[in-house]
């Protein structure tokens, strides 16, 4: 007779994997190393795809702006102590855009802590600002628990990073596989419903809204990435198509209605945020980037709706009417409510022609400046030729990612979104250097899209050695770099400042000149190509949009073309 081989026992590093997969995590973006690099293995192998990176800050951007596109948690796994610290990057970064992610970060030996064990720091501690929620597993049976806690805590309510901590001894302890399940099945049993509730909608504040759009000369509509997160697309197209309210998105709002829609007020903003007397707010927060909804660039008479689904925003921005909920449910109501008693403004109403006709005034003005062809080039030539080239790749829409001081500022107004989600950029923290860690992230939730990275020279340089982990798992991106040879572009010191025993140094804003960036790619095996002409560029699109493999395009910008800190000077 056989005598039976004892079950396998089950780490640390195997029942974490487990409960990740049970919780429905099936993408996680890091950096291994000791002591989680069995975590990282036993994960793919129950069928997580494991994104390595070169460096946890770029991962941590992939894993928040990952959690931003698919609504759920990203993840991004790291080693102890510097590791950890990496990703408070991209945990920083979920907490200001109110994205979910988890950082997971090995942690050193418990029975050493105070003693300075290899890589020791309180993790705890130090994730503190940015983080939701964090649990630390002190033994393998607190796991279970951990993990869903984590899961559950990054999605409820506003969306955010939180932390799970997981010291090597825990790692490396086990259990039989009967208690693993019991475990599992014990934390998912008390998993905690009240987070994973959404607030019940208020039908009174519903009725209030109707009554304040109904009546309202000049409402708008402003939806932003909240409401790209909440996928509220066709709840809002619905809403704005049968009252015939214009609408303004912000920049990552672009795209939930086409901004080639006719009510679409984005090339009317000062006007339309300026003159609105009643301005329904869905998603967004009155911050910088709304002018904290005060004069001079809002009307201080203007009644702010505002929807959201965290209270606390609420009660900071104390508008005149708060109603507390899931951008796609209180939207799809409001629409529901007003169907009883349809209005509709109509193409007619001074208001609607007034912004249509201011919009159409600055478009027409734009495509002016954008007909010039300027060689060497300024910002606007190149950024035509590519808003065609991606407008030209049709549906499903490429998705776009933006950063720098000019490109982006640029970007935003040039390139056109048609679809939902398909804009990645600095977002609510201006953060710098997020572009390859976002194309990764884009290219993994969306395989069926193409993503097109538009971005400084400066941005790009943060995290380049990330085109090799683009290269590594053949990912459809195109990462085009405006090269103006440095942060904001060429020298723009005055002469008298230059002075002092480093006067030789080059400036602190600028660059190598002529930094061939197509060729760092192709040390990996990738595309470079080097643009400095409309065709060079029109050729070097067409070829890299329909390989769909990756490709660096290296565009020559004169280095003086662009203004300093873009549109915000007066913050430098
Ligand atoms: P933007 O930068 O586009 O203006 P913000 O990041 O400032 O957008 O604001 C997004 C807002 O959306 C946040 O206040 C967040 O609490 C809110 N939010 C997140 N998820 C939802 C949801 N499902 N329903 C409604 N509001 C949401």
């Amino acid at each position: 007779a056989h005598v039976k081989n004892p079950p396998p026992a089950i780490d640390g590093n195997a029942l974490v994997s487990m409960c990740l997969s049970r919780a429905g995590i099936d993408r996680m973006f890091g950096v291994v190393g000791i002591p989680v690099t069995s975590l990282a293995n036993r994960a793919q192998a129950l069928g997580v795809r494991f994104i390595a990176f070169h460096n946890e800050q770029s991962a941590g951007y992939a894993a928040s702006a990952y959690g931003y596109l698919t609504a759920r948690p990203g993840v991004l796994l790291t080693v102890s102590g510097p590791g950890c610290v990496h990703g408070l990057a991209g945990l920083s970064n979920s907490a200001a855009n109110a994205w979910p992610m988890i950082l997971i970060s090995g942690s050193s030996d418990q029975s050493l802590t105070g003693r300075g064990d290899f890589q020791e720091l309180d993790q705890i501690a130090a994730v503190k600002p940015f983080s939701k929620f964090s649990a630390k597993a002190t033994d393998i049976t607190e796991i279970p628990k951990s993990v869903f806690s984590v899961v559950d805590w990054a999605v409820a309510g506003r969306p955010g990073g939180t932390y799970l901590d997981l010291p090597t001894d825990v790692l490396h302890q086990t259990v039989d596989e009967s208690e693993a399940e019991r475990l599992i099945a014990e934390a998912l049993k008390s998993r905690d419903k009240a987070l994973i509730e959404k607030p019940r909608i208020d039908n009174s504040k519903i009725k209030k809204a109707v009554e304040l759009l109904r009546s309202a000369q000049r409402p708008l509509i402003v939806f932003g990435k909240g409401a790209a997160y909440a996928k509220s697309d066709n709840e809002l197209t619905k809403l704005v198509e049968s009252t015939g309210i214009p609408f303004l998105p912000t920049p990552m709002g672009k795209g939930l209605i086409s901004d080639k829609h006719e009510l679409a007020a984005t090339a009317a903003r000062s006007l339309a945020i300026g003159k609105c007397d009643v301005a329904l707010i869905v998603g967004a927060r009155l911050n910088w980037l709304l002018h904290f909804g005060e004069p001079p660039k809002w009307s201080k008479d203007v009644k702010f709706i505002i929807v959201d689904v965290c209270e606390e925003e609420l009660e900071l921005r104390k508008p005149f009417l708060g109603i507390l909920g899931d951008a796609t449910k209180v939207v799809g109501m409001i629409h529901k409510e007003i169907k009883d008693d349809p209005f509709c403004l109509g193409k007619t109403h001074p208001w609607v022609e007034a912004v249509r006709n201011k919009g159409k005034d600055n478009v027409a003005k734009m495509e002016v400046q954008l007909s010039k062809v300027v060689v060497p080039f300024n910002f606007l030539t190149p950024m035509k030729i590519i808003r065609d080239a991606i407008l030209g790749v049709g549906s499903p829409a490429p998705v776009v990612v933006s950063e720098g001081a000019n490109t982006m500022d640029v970007g935003r107004s040039v390139l056109v979104q048609t679809e939902p989600r398909t804009r990645l950029d600095a977002g609510t923290w201006g953060t710098m250097g997020v572009g390859l860690g976002y194309c990764i992230a884009a290219a993994v939730a969306s395989p069926d899209r193409l993503v097109v990275a538009v971005e400084g020279d400066s941005g790009f340089g943060f995290s380049a050695m990330e085109v090799e982990t683009l290269v590594r798992y053949q990912l459809p991106v195109v990462v085009i770099v405006f090269n103006n040879g440095g942060v904001y572009g060429g020298d723009r010191r005055n002469p008298d400042e230059i002075t002092g025993p480093y006067k030789d140094d080059p400036a602190p804003t600028s660059f190598v000149p002529g930094a061939a960036y197509h060729v760092l790619i192709e040390a990996f095996g990738g595309k470079g190509y080097l643009a400095g002409t409309p065709d060079e560029l029109k050729s070097a699109l067409a070829e890299s949009f329909s390989a769909r493999k990756p490709a660096v395009i290296n565009v020559t910008i004169d280095p003086y073309a662009g203004a300093e800190s873009g549109r915000l000077q007066h913050k430098n």
